[in-house]
């Protein structure tokens, strides 16, 4: 089946919302084995949203619509969508009854301009909303499918995965589902050369490798008859997979970030954490703190930006950054040690890098970028040279500090070496 997608609203094509939608569909289709040729963004607009949605219709085989289910004036897509189809609009009793339900909840009653929302095209498949007013619906007509969702990102993706899911993958008789085996400190052109094998078989499962900042995750996809058959395919692929990259997975659970992975760990291990940053400006410290619970883990953190602050906040002497420079081993590693934080934390981390785009040198280029931790005062210091504007240099000096500290604690407990990648 291929599909496409029309986002519907002047608000996107005047780039004062950002179309996150589309980035979620099109995940979505390219998860269950829809392959979707073309993407359209339409104001509010009948005449021009009445061109486009037959344009789809004409040459797809399931056309998506977000947005423009909303009570007032200028949303209309399900009046142009029925009126192209000619489809006549009749009200759901149900759908009225569950968005008077909506506004009585919150102690309001439905103000009129709401019942329109109840009107669906004869025949129609309707979605009942939870997050919100507006009903979705899913036309089927002349073996083609439109499917109608409202705007808002809070009721677009509940009711994609809730309904028109399920619904698409009972249509196609199959199901997909996939399983990503996420990786850190391994680049994703080594991972490449060691999946070959289980790329080029070409089939079911396929494997698939996605590289993020300092991140690499691998999705296996399979495609059965049911999700068990499906979770039979995928079983042995990621068990080879873990066999064949050991502590470099950090996780494949779909829910758990490099940072949740990293508190875990230092949980498990009963570890204290604090981090000393300069360039990442306490970025390290926030990314901890993403995770609930942290506060068993992270006590305390400093963001030393200035010479004076290294100096006064942790201790270290002048001498030591005017001969060496702040972006230097040296002082990474003074970091590590000022203000007593060794005693005080089982791991501390340390960061300091020119993160630019000014102050560049021969010696120490923009990004540059040190690295360093101490656990229970094994220190170790790392440099790095990462590429991209000053965002990118410390959004990777961000998740490199995660992954020099999840791996100086493995290597902690188990006497494991790992290479030097990454
Ligand atoms: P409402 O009932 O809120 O009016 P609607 O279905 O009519 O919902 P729109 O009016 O088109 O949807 O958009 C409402 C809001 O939903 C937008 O202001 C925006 O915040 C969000 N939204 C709409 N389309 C998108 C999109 N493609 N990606 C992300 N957010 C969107
Ligand atoms: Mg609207």
């Amino acid at each position: 089946m291929n599909a496409e997608f029309i986002f519907v609203g002047t608000e996107i094509l005047l780039g004062n919302i950002l179309n996150t939608n589309a980035q979620f569909l099109s995940e979505q289709c390219a998860a269950i084995g829809i392959s979707c040729y073309y993407q359209t963004v339409v104001g509010d607009n009948r005449e021009r949203l009445k061109d486009a949605f037959l344009t789809a219709w004409n040459r797809s085989d399931c056309v998506f619509l977000s947005g423009g289910l909303g009570p007032t004036e200028d949303d209309l897509t399900k009046e142009t969508v029925a009126e192209a189809l000619e489809l006549p609009l009749e009200t759901d009793k149900k759908a009225l009854a569950s968005i008077r339900e909506f506004f009585a909840r919150r102690g309001y009653e439905m103000p009129k301009i709401n019942e329109k929302q109840a009107l669906v095209p004869k025949g129609s498949i309707v979605l009942y909303n939870e997050n919100g007013t507006a009903p979705g619906v899913i036309i089927e007509k002349d073996s083609k499918i439109a499917v109608l969702l409202p705007g808002p990102g809070n009721e677009f993706c509940p009711m994609y995965l809730n309904s028109v899911k399920p619904y698409l993958e009972n249509k196609s008789g199959c199901v997909i589902v996939s399983k990503t085996v996420k990786m850190c400190g391994i680049g994703e052109s080594s991972i490449d050369e060691k999946i070959r094998d289980l790329t080029e078989n070409g089939g079911n499962p396929t494997v698939a490798p996605y590289a993020k900042t300092g991140e690499v995750h691998v999705r296996v996809t399979a495609k059965a008859e049911n999700e068990k058959e499906a979770n039979k395919l995928i079983k042995p692929v990621v068990r080879e997979m873990k066999n064949r990259f050991g502590d470099y997975i950090y996780t494949t659970d779909e829910e758990t970030t490099l940072e949740k992975a990293v508190v875990e760990l230092l949980l498990a291990n009963h570890l204290t954490v604090s981090t000393v940053e300069s360039c990442t400006g306490g970025l390290v410290a926030g990314r901890l703190i993403n995770v609930p619970g942290v506060s068993e883990v992270l006590k305390l953190s400093y963001v030393t930006y200035s010479n004076k602050a290294k100096r006064k906040l942790l201790g270290i002497k002048k001498g030591i950054l005017q001969k060496y420079t702040a972006v230097s081993p040296q002082v990474c590693e003074e970091m590590l040690k000022g203000a007593s934080l060794i005693n005080k934390a089982d791991v501390v981390v340390s960061v300091t890098g020119l993160a630019g785009p000014d102050g560049g040198t021969e010696e120490t280029p923009v990004g540059t970028v040190y690295i360093g931790c101490s656990v229970k005062g094994k220190i170790t210091v790392k440099k790095y040279i990462f590429s991209g504007n000053r965002a990118k240099i410390r959004e990777s000096a961000v998740a490199h500090a995660l992954i020099l500290l999840r791996r100086c604690v493995l290597e902690y407990f188990s006497e494991v070496t790992f290479g030097q990648e990454g």
